[in-house]
C-alpha cells in the first residue's frame, strides 16, 4: 500500500526525521490558510498523487504550463497555483499516459536548496536485509542513477540484530560528501527513518530529494512509503491513511472478497487456484500466442460466493475477449468451482468464449455441473488444452 507525500512525512516526523512544515490543502482557499499559518517568503505548492516526477510532469491540456510541484512568492499565488491544479489531471513519466487527478495540495514553507542527494531504505532479497541507499545524485530518478552511474550509489546492509550504527552513517555521510556537524544530523536523521522502517513494516522509504540547505541542515523535501501488504493487519492506523481514489478499482473490489487480483494489460482473463497454477496458466497463455488480462488467485477454499465475485470481477474489465478457468480440486471442490461458475455466468451475461479445465476432487461431478448448464463452456482436459482452446475461441470470436 502506497500513501501521500504529506502523510508519509508526518509518519517520518514522528519518528525524528527533519521534514519541512507544511499542511495539506483540498481547496484553494485552504491552501492560502496553511501559507498564512506557515508564515512566508517563499512557498512551495505541491499536488498530491501516488507517482513521483511530479515537479517535471505536466497538466493535461496544457503541455506548456507549469508541474505539479510549484515555488510562489506571494499569498495570492498560492491560491491560484493551487485552482489551477486542483481537479485536473497531471501527467508524469510514472502515472502513464491516462495522468491522475489531483484532489489533495501539500503548502509548504520554501527551502533554500543547497544540495538535492538521495536516500532509500528497502529490502533487500538477495542479502535478506533492510539495505540503505545513498547517491549524490538526487532529484532524480535512482533507477536512471543505478543504470547510468552505478558508482555513484553506496549501499550499506543493516544487521537486523545490531540495527543502524554510526559506522553505517559515517559511511553513507562521507559517500554524500557531508561534512562538519551535517555527518551528526545525517546519523539522526538515517537512524530514525530506520526505526520508522522496521517499526511501521515498509517495503520502501525514499527520500528524493534528501536535501541540503543553505544554512547546512538536512532535510527531506520529498518522502515516499510503501508498506509490506502481509503487515498491515498490525497498523490500523496506516490502514486508515489509504486513498481509494489512487487505487486500483478492481483490486479494490478484489480485496473485499479475499481474491487475489492483479489487473494486466491482456484479453484473457484467468480464473485459477493457487498463485503458482496462476503464474504457469500466464505462461501457457502466453505460450500458445495469447496475453493475459489478469493474474487471479480465487485461493485453496474459496466458496461458490467468492468464485462468483471473481468471476464477476474478470467480466467487468471491457478489455476481457475470453476467461479461462483453471481449477485444480485439492481442498476446493471440483463441483463448488462449477456451481459457482455456472451461478457467475447467468448472473453476469456470459458475452465472451468460455474454457473451463477442472481436475481433481469430484472432477466429474464437476464436469457433469458444466454440462448440463446449457452455457457455451468448452471443457478442456489438461492445461496446454485449455490455453490452445481460450486463445483459438479469442481469435476467432474477434
Ligand atoms: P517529484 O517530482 O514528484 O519527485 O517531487 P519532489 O517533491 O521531489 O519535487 C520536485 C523538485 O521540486 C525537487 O527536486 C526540487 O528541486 C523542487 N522543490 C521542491 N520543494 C522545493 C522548495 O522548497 N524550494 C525549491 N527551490 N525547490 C523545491
Ligand atoms: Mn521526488
Amino acid at each position: 500500500m502506497n500513501i501521500h507525500e504529506y502523510q508519509a512525512k508526518s509518519l517520518l516526523k514522528k519518528y525524528g526525521v527533519a521534514v519541512p512544515r507544511g499542511g495539506v490543502a483540498y481547496t484553494p482557499q485552504e491552501a492560502e490558510t496553511v501559507a498564512r499559518e506557515l508564515g512566508g517568503p517563499v512557498w512551495v505548492v505541491k499536488s498530491q498523487i501516488h507517482a513521483g516526477g511530479r515537479g517535471a510532469g505536466r497538466f493535461k491540456g496544457n503541455p506548456e504550463g507549469k508541474g505539479g510541484v510549484r515555488v510562489v512568492k506571494s499569498i495570492e499565488e498560492v491560491g491560484k497555483n493551487a485552482g489551477e491544479m486542483l481537479n485536473n489531471v497531471l501527467i508524469t513519466k510514472q502515472t502513464g499516459p491516462e495522468g491522475r487527478e489531483v484532489k489533495r495540495l501539500y503548502v509548504e514553507e520554501g527551502a533554500d536548496i543547497k544540495r538535492e542527494l538521495y536516500l532509500g531504505l528497502l529490502t533487500d532479497r538477495a542479502t535478506g536485509r533492510v539495505t540503505i541507499m545513498a547517491s549524490t545524485e538526487g532529484g532524480m530518478e535512482i533507477e536512471e542513477v543505478a543504470h547510468n552511474t552505478p558508482e555513484k550509489i553506496v549501499k550499506v546492509a543493516i544487521d537486523p540484530a545490531t540495527g543502524v550504527q554510526g559506522y553505517h552513517t559515517r559511511k553513507i555521510a562521507f559517500a554524500l560528501g557531508l561534512e562538519g556537524k551535517q555527518v551528526g544530523s545525517a546519523a539522526k536523521f538515517i537512524t530514525a527513518a530506520y526505526k520508522a522502517f522496521i517499526d511501521l513494516d515498509c517495503a520502501i522509504v525514499e527520500i528524493n530529494p534528501l536535501i541540503v540547505t543553505g544554512a547546512g541542515d538536512i532535510l527531506a523535501l520529498d518522502a515516499k512509503i510503501s508498506f509490506d501488504d502481509n503487515a498491515l493487519f498490525r497498523h490500523k492506523d496506516i490502514e486508515e491513511l489509504r486513498d481509494e481514489a489512487e487505487e486500483d478499482p478492481y483490486e479494490i473490489e478484489a480485496a473485499k472478497h479475499s481474491l487475489n487480483y492483479v489487473k494486466l494489460d491482456g484479453n484473457i482473463g484467468c480464473m485459477v487456484n493457487g498463485a503458482g497454477l496462476a503464474m504457469a496458466t500466464m505462461d501457457i497463455i502466453k505460450l500458445y500466442g495469447g496475453e493475459p488480462a489478469n493474474f487471479l488467485d480465487v485461493g485453496g477454499g474459496a466458496t461458490k460466493e467468492r468464485v462468483t465475485a471473481a468471476f464477476k470481477l474478470i467480466l467487468s474489465d471491457s478489455n476481457v475477449e475470453g476467461i479461462l478457468v483453471n481449477i485444480f480440486g485439492g481442498i476446493m471442490r471440483c463441483d463448488v468451482i462449477a456451481e459457482g461458475v455456472v451461478a457467475a455466468a447467468r448472473e453476469v451475461h456470459l458475452h465472451v468464449p468460455l474454457v473451463v479445465r477442472l481436475e481433481g476432487t469430484n472432477v466429474d461431478l464437476g464436469k457433469k455441473i458444466l454440462a448440463e448448464s446449457g452455457l457455451p463452456i468448452l471443457s478442456a482436459d489438461n492445461l496446454a488444452d485449455a490455453a490452445e482452446k481460450v486463445v483459438k475461441a479469442v481469435k476467432e470470436a474477434a
